[in-house]
């Protein structure tokens, strides 16, 4: 990870061009495969990838007569930014010398009001009291030339540290199982233990992913 480095990030504190890269960072990531997030028709939603440039433009970048539109606008990433990274939350920023190539953030949420906002019940399988705090593992990406070079999992080990010293004993994260699996669902489950706790409609394919700390502590340890 030569010239790689990683710092704390807050929208509220921190040094506000990297608010603005951060933005930048996320739709450049969402907007690559596996999401494929980067444009979309205003009118039937069907939406498209990086990898589709060539097709968008056979098409003069219009879909049902209408100009295709940014699947995630930067004024709808700012106001995620700001409402997900609280001060409470746990975030960190991949810098490759002073640009930012890569994200990761998750906050304490009560088990109740998690359940509420993902819109599946996922607490009994767990066994986890709905009036817990627990810890969201709410994003993390990094840019396709960054990949593969263990910086997501740096990221993810510097969140989980914070969970920790936040004394949360529940892990909590959303990821796509089916049609294919993603590459953080097969890390979380076989790499770390995570357990499937719920599942979205089968056509949907996302999951509900768990972890206890008290029967997993092994998932504290970075050498993994
Ligand atoms: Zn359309």
């Amino acid at each position: 990870m030569k010239n790689i480095s990683f710092i704390s990030f807050s929208p509220f504190t921190s040094d506000l061009e990297l608010t603005a890269q951060l933005v930048d960072c996320y739709r450049e990531v969402f907007a690559d495969s596996p999401w494929n997030e980067w444009l979309k028709c205003p009118v039937c939603q069907e939406y498209w990838g990086l990898k589709d440039r060539s097709f968008l433009a056979s098409i003069r970048f219009c879909h049902c007569g209408q100009s295709l539109v940014d699947f995630w606008s930067r004024t709808e990433v700012i106001s995620d930014l700001y409402h997900e990274i609280t001060p409470e939350s746990s975030c960190w920023l991949a810098l490759d010398n002073q640009t930012v190539v890569g994200f990761c953030w998750g906050y304490s949420i009560l088990a109740n009001i998690l359940e509420d906002k993902l819109g599946i019940t996922f607490c009994d399988n767990l066994n986890i009291p709905r009036d817990n705090l627990i810890a969201y593992q709410d994003e993390i990406g990094v840019l396709a030339p960054y990949r593969k070079r263990h910086i997501a999992r740096a990221m993810f080990f510097k969140r989980q540290e914070d969970f920790f010293e936040q004394r949360l004993r529940f892990c909590i994260v959303r990821t796509r199982r089916s049609p294919e699996p993603s590459a953080t669902f097969l890390w979380y489950t076989q790499k770390l233990g995570y357990e499937i706790l719920a599942a979205y409609p089968e056509e949907d394919g996302r999951v509900i992913l768990g972890l206890d700390l008290l029967k997993q502590p092994l998932a504290i340890c970075s050498s993994l």
